[in-house]
Order: C-alpha cells, then sequence, then structure tokens
C-alpha cells in the first residue's frame, strides 16, 4: 500500500484523505521519512532557514482556559502578569541590539487591555527599531480586540497593519475541529474564526503562519482533516496573490508540569511521522517548521531528515510552556549553536528575515 502513495507522490498527484492516512499510520517510519524528505529536497533543497529573533510573551492572563494550557491566568491570580508597552518595547530594542531582526508578540487573552495596548505596543517598536519584523498577535487575540473596540476583523487588522504589524503568528489553531474546540476550548473562538481571521487577513496582503497543536485528544484523522483545511485556505490565498501562510509549525503538547509531573506526552515517533505528514500533505507550504522550544533541539535537529526545513531561531525566551522537558535545558540557542545544528543534518544553514526572505 505504501509504495502506491509514493507513485502518487512522484506523479505530482496530491494526497487525500484517505491515503494520508495510510501514510501516517504505517510502521514504516523510514519510508515515510524519505518520502517527506525527499519531496523537501527536491522541491526547496538543502537550505534550513533560522532567524535571529526574540519571543515576548506580553500576558499570561487569559479569559479563556483551554485545558491544554499551563500558560494562562485569571485575571489577579497569583503569578498572572502584564508587561507594560514600554517593557515590551524595550526588549524589543535589546533584541535589536543584539542583532534579531524579528520579534515574535503573542499572549493571553487579557479582558482588560484596550486595543491602544496593542497598538501602542506596535508603533513603539516600530519608532524604536525601524527596521524590526513585528509577527504579533495570534488569531484569538485579533479577534478579541476587534470584538472589544466593536469593529471588524478587516478593520481591526487594517489599523494593526498600519501601526507595525508585519505578520501574524499561526497560534490559537489547536485541531481545526468544532467538536474538539467543544470539549478542550469551548469558550475560544472556533475553528471556523480561525480560519476567518487567516483568510482576511490574506486578503489584506498580510502574511501568517499556521500550527497544529497534537497529542492531545485528538485522532490521527483530526489531524489529517486539520491539514487540509489549512491547503484548502492555502489554495484559495494562493489564486488570490496578496497573503498566504508562510510556514506551518506543528506543536507537540507538552504538558504542564504542575498538572500531571509528566514531562512529555508525545513520543519521537509520532513527532517525527507528523513532520513528514505534514510536509507531504501541505504541497503549499514553502516551509515546514521544526520548533525547537517545544520538539527539544536534538529531536528538531533529526526532524530536518524528516521534511522540515526551517528551524525557527534564536527564540531568547519562551513562556508558554514549562522549562526544562526535552533536552532543553534554556530558551536560547545561539546562532553558531543552530548553525552547527543543521550542518551536523547535513542541510545548509541559511539566515532568514521575517518574510522568509534570505539575509546576506
Ligand atoms: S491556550 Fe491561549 S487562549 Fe487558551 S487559555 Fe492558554 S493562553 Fe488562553
Amino acid at each position: 500500500m505504501v509504495s502506491m502513495e509514493a507513485q502518487i507522490l512522484d506523479s505530482g498527484a496530491r494526497l487525500d484523505f484517505d491515503r494520508a492516512m495510510t501514510l501516517y499510520e504505517s510502521a514504516d517510519l523510514w519510508h515515510l521519512g524519505r518520502l517527506a524528505e525527499n519531496r523537501t529536497l527536491s522541491r526547496y533543497g538543502r537550505q534550513v532557514c533560522y532567524s535571529v529573533n526574540l519571543h515576548i510573551n506580553y500576558t499570561n492572563v487569559c479569559r479563556f482556559q483551554c485545558r491544554f494550557c499551563g500558560f494562562s491566568r485569571r485575571l489577579r491570580q497569583s503569578g498572572a502578569y502584564v508587561m507594560t508597552v514600554d517593557e515590551v518595547v524595550s526588549q524589543a530594542r535589546a533584541a535589536q541590539k543584539s542583532g534579531a531582526s524579528e520579534v515574535h508578540i503573542v499572549g493571553g487573552v487579557h479582558p482588560e487591555l484596550p486595543f491602544e495596548y496593542y497598538k501602542d505596543i506596535l508603533k513603539g517598536i516600530r519608532q524604536a527599531c525601524p527596521n524590526m519584523h513585528i509577527k504579533a498577535f495570534t488569531a484569538v487575540e485579533i479577534i478579541d480586540i476587534a470584538e472589544k473596540r466593536g469593529a471588524s476583523l478587516e478593520n481591526t487588522l487594517k489599523e494593526l497593519m498600519a501601526a507595525g504589524l508585519g505578520a501574524m503568528p499561526g497560534g490559537g489553531a489547536e485541531i481545526l475541529d468544532a467538536q474538539y474546540f467543544q470539549r478542550v476550548c469551548p469558550n475560544k473562538p472556533g475553528p471556523d474564526k480561525w480560519l476567518a481571521v487567516h483568510a482576511t487577513a490574506h486578503q489584506l496582503g498580510l502574511m501568517t503562519n499556521a500550527t497544529m497543536l497534537y497529542g492531545y485528544q485528538e485522532t490521527i484523522a483530526d489531524r489529517i482533516r486539520h491539514l487540509l483545511q489549512l491547503r484548502a485556505l492555502q489554495d484559495e490565498s494562493i489564486r488570490q496573490n496578496k497573503g498566504k501562510f508562510l510556514c506551518f509549525v506543528p506543536l507537540p503538547y507538552i504538558p504542564p508540569k504542575m498538572k500531571t509531573g509528566k514531562k512529555c506526552a508525545v513520543d519521537a515517533v509520532t513527532e517525527m511521522k507528523t513532520i513528514a505528514i505534514s510536509r507531504l500533505v501541505l504541497d503549499n507550504f514553502d516551509y515546514i517548521k521544526s520548533f525547537w522550544p517545544m520538539l527539544g533541539v536534538k529531536s528538531a535537529q533529526i526532524a530536518l531528515c524528516f521534511g522540515a526545513n526551517d528551524l525557527d531561531g534564536t527564540v531568547q525566551q519562551y513562556s508558554i510552556v514549562d522549562k526544562g522537558h526535552n533536552d532543553n535545558a534554556d530558551d536560547y540557542l545561539s546562532v553558531e549553536a543552530i548553525r552547527e545544528l543543521v550542518t551536523e543534518a547535513d542541510r545548509i544553514p541559511v539566515q532568514r528575515d521575517g518574510l522568509y526572505q534570505v539575509m546576506s
């Protein structure tokens, strides 16, 4: 059966749901890996990109209590924090001084932060660091901002873009399935709304990214349907030729230590299969990201041989999951360490900017 999928891929045809299921459920990890690696090498070559970036999580206060989330706190709960606009801007300024070209800004859905807070972050960074690419605010944050000010998604995105928004991250997609959302994050805007925000952003010419949280109460079929929905939206966005998804980021679920005592919920074989199947199904995405803060550095490196061609970046700080899971000692990888990881995997490290342009 598996060789038939290989023939389909060789012919240039797309993997449909059934074929993707067959490959994902196959015990032959190496065959799947070779198919994905060959797809990456033949279409995109040996280059693996990374960025010198800084992740900023401006608040952990969130009015949604997704069941898998160990990051969020309720308003005024112990451990809750909100960064001031000045604190966010000064972190971006310091990152620029140390060579960063991109900031990645996401946070919880804070019930009280006004629209001006988000705009002031963008304007402040734009003023302090004119060349810094600002990737900020997931779809769920954008929906909340729009609802709070009683404006449309389109108008809200336009204002944020005018203030300096350069791209959107892909978080909050979880598993794009209404029943899954009902079960796992019932209060959060559902999958149709996540897709609508990204479709609207693309129509406005804004580049975005997409994620999938796997390993938390979903089935393999759910994951494949998630990928197929992203592929369909990307087809439409490419057809319109304004904005599109830049990369896809599969995120393995990491249980909060405080709740479970466990460090890892997803085994390495599933991680590699998920990277590989993502590469094969998402034939209209240029980049599949091996996100080392959640995969762990060693798995992230191996994933480069299973179809991934983006290693994210230096990151510097990452509060979304607990530290110490997998083999990650901290939240920072130096450029030298990233380049060595890529080179040891027999790939060519290439520094990119926030829109995936190669930097000299
Ligand atoms: S996953 Fe995001 S939306 Fe859900 S509770 Fe955590 S911070 Fe809030």
